[in-house]
């Protein structure tokens, strides 16, 4: 197959061509939500202006129509990370509820005092702080892999702090702060031989990355649309089926139900028991158009295309004078982030986004990074596969600006 001509691409990606501060602008902040193709655009307005009605409640026309692109979504999805089937796919509205969803659902039915939960000191808060929540109300303890100088899970640390109360281990695939990727079949592999649930945040990887759950071999995978080239609203919680019909619901309301009375109800079946209330249809809708874009671009050119990306913005904002960058994994996707020598990240985005480039400035909700690497925020850089070296250059430009006003 030829490689995707990615310049060419850049042209269903209506965000990208418009000035800010009259500079073109040069978008490098995907890792906190990515811009829509025209062609996720179109199927939102489609959806919207013919054929939106509420789902799976309507023997009308349009009711079957919404159910069908809903479901459709699900199907393209669970075709999308390798699930074996649509049923082990629940739309949720994003990682954050997807991660809550695990742990409140499961959480409440199976951790009791003394037991483990295992997180990585990499992990964005909607991956530790569900789950603090939860082993407080049970009683259960925290566990924390932590990371080297690099950035990366120190594994053999990991494997000591696997054992017999161990019932949870739940890691990223791809780190939002330092762009690592962590190696998760191992790391799954690991807590399967304890017997643990494990519990992947795969909200970075499922962008760059071609994710195969069943090859992961996790028991549950948690993503968001919005990081995905598709609308804010709704996010997919992969869950093995075996393990999804074993849990109760966490929210109760329409659709989640089989039959419903004074004296008590029952659940249906996944992934509806876990989806009460009318969903975000459109979104989902969205989600599905993305992936179908994505496939035909082809995730291996992807990926392709953004590690040249990140070895180009690595090599040309390291020369810049005084930076430093955090995170130096052997294995990095996407995303760069680093410090300049007395300069505040806040005082970089700024000047940053007064020549049109837009980057990250902050703890990037992952204060446990920041504490292990003694920095209180980063700058951070994160590309597309829509993104360019010229992209690139205007940021490497703008970093020399901001060299330049604080005399490095
Ligand atoms: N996990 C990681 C690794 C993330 O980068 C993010 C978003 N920054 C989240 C979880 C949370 O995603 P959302 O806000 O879409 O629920």
């Amino acid at each position: 197959m030829t490689a995707p001509d990615f310049e060419a691409l850049r042209a269903d990606i209506p965000a990208l061509h418009q000035e800010v501060h009259g500079r073109p602008l040069a978008y490098l902040d995907n890792a906190a939500s990515s811009h829509l193709p025209q062609a996720v655009l179109d199927a939102v307005v489609r959806y919207h202006s013919r054929e939106h009605s509420n789902v799976h409640r309507g023997v009308h026309t349009l009711s079957q129509v919404a159910t069908e692109r809903y479901e459709g979504a699900r199907r393209r999805v669970q075709r999308f990370l390798g699930a074996s089937r649509p049923e082990e796919i629940v739309f949720t509205r994003g990682t954050t509820e997807g991660i809550n969803l695990v742990a409140q659902a499961w959480g409440r039915a199976n951790l009791g005092a003394g037991d483990e939960i295992v997180l990585s000191e990499l992990e964005h808060h909607s991956n530790i702080v569900p789950w603090q929540l939860i082993a407080q109300e049970r009683g259960a303890v925290i566990r924390v892999i932590p990371l080297n100088d690099a950035g990366e899970l120190d594994l053999a640390a990991f494997r000591g702090l696997l054992g017999p109360r161990t019932r949870v281990v739940a890691v990223a695939h791809v780190s939002n702060a330092l762009g690592t990727i962590n190696p998760v079949a191992e790391i799954v592999a690991a807590a399967k031989g304890v017997g643990a649930l494990t519990v992947i945040d795969g909200a970075q990887a499922v962008p760059h990355l071609r994710v195969d759950v069943a090859a992961l071999g996790c028991d549950f995978y948690a993503f968001s649309a919005h990081k995905l080239y598709a609308p804010p609203g709704v996010g997919v919680l992969y869950g093995r089926y075996a393990v999804l019909e074993g849990m109760p619901p966490w929210q109760g309301g329409g659709d989640m139900i089989e039959v419903v009375s004074f004296e008590g109800s029952t659940w249906a079946k996944p992934p509806s028991r876990f989806e009460a209330g009318t969903p975000s249809i459109a979104a989902a809708v969205g989600l599905g158009a993305a992936v179908e874009y994505l496939e035909g671009v082809g995730l291996e050119a992807i990926a392709a295309r953004e590690d040249a990306l990140l070895a180009y913005a690595t090599e040309a904002v390291s020369a810049v004078p005084g930076v430093r960058i955090i995170g130096t994994a052997a294995s990095k996707a996407s995303v760069l982030s680093f410090v300049m020598e007395g300069v505040h990240p806040h005082d970089i985005g700024t000047i940053l986004d007064s020549e049109g480039v837009a980057v990250r400035a902050g703890h990037h909700c992952a204060q446990p990074v920041m504490r292990r690497f003694k920095v209180p925020a980063t700058a951070r850089a994160s590309l597309a596969f829509y993104n360019n070296e010229a992209d690139i250059d205007a940021l490497v430009r703008g970093l020399h600006t901001v060299a330049g006003i604080f005399g490095l």
